[in-house]
């Protein structure tokens, strides 16, 4: 395996360098050191500093046969800071940005690649884009900067500033920096599928204690509501896991509950994820009716069958379309349908074939998201079983869903991106005019508070008009959560208390 060591000589971006070059190196197996080491590696950053400079340096072990280090020179990096400029803040970004770009030049240099997204590591290129036009800069202005300072590619750009600009139109009449949303988190699954890194569990080992699960839960509702009291409540999502792994009395307690306790009027959007096909039923469904729900996904991920059976989701095509004709049947109609580019095995063709039967059910949103195997996946802890496999998503895929929405005239709404994703590229929610997931956008733009409730559960409190962001996390562990409910509550209580 390819070997880096990224030298530092202080810690100050050593999170930026080093996601930048993972991104550059996916494969590669990379080491941060903090003082000099004996070890040989194929290539050696060594990001320095000066009392005015930063300086990026490297030397690349070009010949593995022959042992002897090859220094290709000192590269790039003259990045100066700016004594006039007086807030530490805009002082620390813009040395990260310019640390990023002569970084970023270089990486290009080594490897004879550019990233769709240039020197962006973050997740939300999106917020990027909405920053700068609510500071006052014109859209050509905005992408001029994402394209020149980030180096993004000309595409990627347009995209972030067509989803801040739909943003903006679909939060205008929302008050959001004076509400919240809440999200209620099921930690099952009916199984638990290869790449998931959530925090989920399989239904059959937890059955017998889902009641108590809900229970506790009931109790986390209550108490948050109290604390909330007097404030705005925009959205609801109940996500996880799966929701509909509950039973259909259990819905009902959960959704009594959180009606009785933080009231149903005048909310902007209720999210119920049904999420995998072999959890729904009718009576489920007909449960969740009974409740002001306005959107749903069912998830079907792939619609190829090998490919489902690949990746561990115990469920079949035909129950994808079932689930959904009787999600239309009982009056649902905003739902929406999780896809995956990149599952193992996968090429465009496939792809194609999922999309031309999501396209037949015509639901009202799709969001398409790209593989990431994160540490916790099996995917990745298994790796070597499915190396032989191959993981294939580029451009022409992304494009191809991007035209399949346009053609159910769907247009992107919100966008974000993970570490470790497959090409580097993005997930993307597509919806149609009035069918975007307002809470998605919120999420993502950080723009409220989220209240997030059940084992798992990380709530965001927003200081400071979005500036500073604080967590809040309740155990992920099932049995845990139930038995150290009070302490999940009063956790949440402290840190409210604070924000408030
Ligand atoms: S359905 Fe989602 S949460 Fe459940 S196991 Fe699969 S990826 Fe994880």
């Amino acid at each position: 395996m390819y070997k880096i060591g990224i030298l530092f000589e202080n810690r100050e971006f050593e999170h930026d360098v080093y996601e930048l070059i993972k991104a550059f190196y996916p494969e590669a197996e990379i080491h941060t050191l903090y003082e000099d080491d004996e070890a040989e590696y194929d290539l050696r950053f060594c990001v320095e500093r000066d009392n005015e400079n930063y300086f990026i340096k490297y030397d690349r072990k070009e010949n593995p046969e022959i042992k002897e280090t090859e220094i290709k020179g000192v590269a790039s990096a003259e990045v100066i800071t700016d004594s006039a400029v007086k807030d530490p803040h805009a002082l620390r970004k813009e040395n990260k940005d310019s640390i990023k770009y002569a970084l970023y030049q270089l990486l290009v240099k080594l490897t004879g690649r550019t990233l769709p997204w240039g020197n962006l590591t973050g997740i939300r290129p999106a917020k990027l884009a909405m920053g700068m036009i609510e500071s006052g800069m014109k859209n050509t202005e905005a992408a001029q900067e994402m394209r020149e300072k980030y180096l993004v590619s000309p595409q990627k750009t347009a995209l972030a500033i067509t989803i801040a600009n739909r943003e903006r139109e679909i939060l205008k009449d929302i008050d959001y920096e004076n509400g919240y949303s809440l999200y209620i988190g099921i930690p099952f699954c009916p199984s638990i599928c290869l790449y998931c890194s959530f925090s989920s569990y399989p239904l059959k080992v937890w059955e017998k204690r889902s009641d108590e699960y809900v229970e506790a839960l009931c109790k986390e509702v209550r108490e948050t509501a109290l604390m909330m009291k007097g404030r705005k409540l925009d959205t609801i999502y109940i996500g996880g896991g799966t929701p509909t792994t509950l039973l259909p009395h259990q819905i009902r307690k959960l959704l009594d509950t959180v009606g009785e306790a933080f009231g149903y009027e005048g909310l902007a959007e209720f999210t119920v994820e049904a999420g995998r096909p072999d959890s729904i039923t009718r009576e489920k469904l007909m449960a969740i009716r009974e409740y002001p729900v306005t959107r749903i996904s069912v998830n079907p991920q792939t619609m190829n069958q090998e490919t489902l059976e690949i990746i561990g989701r115990k469920h079949t095509v035909d129950q994808t379309k079932e689930a959904f004709h009787l999600a239309r049947e009982l009056g649902f109609d905003n739902i929406n349908m999780d896809l995956i580019v990149g599952l193992p095995g996968e090429d465009i063709h496939m792809v194609e074939r999922t999309l031309e039967q999501i396209r037949e059910l015509a639901p009202d949103s799709m969001t398409v998201h790209s593989l990431a195997v994160k540490r916790a996946a099996r995917l990745n802890i298994f790796k070597e079983k499915y190396q032989e496999m191959s993981f294939e998503n580029n451009q022409e895929i992304m494009d191809l869903t991007m035209k399949t929405a346009y053609e159910m005239e769907m247009g992107p709404y919100y966008l974000y991106r993970q570490k470790n994703m497959k090409g580097n590229f993005e997930n993307v929610g597509y919806a149609k005019v009035d069918k975007a997931g307002i809470y998605n956008i919120l999420i993502m733009e950080e723009k409220q508070p989220i209240i997030a409730l059940g084992a798992g559960g990380s709530s965001k409190l927003v200081f400071d008009h979005g500036k500073r962001i604080e967590r809040v996390e309740n155990v992920k562990d099932v049995s845990n959560y139930i038995s150290r409910i009070d302490e999940m509550i009063e956790r949440k209580r402290t840190a409210i208390a604070t924000w408030l």
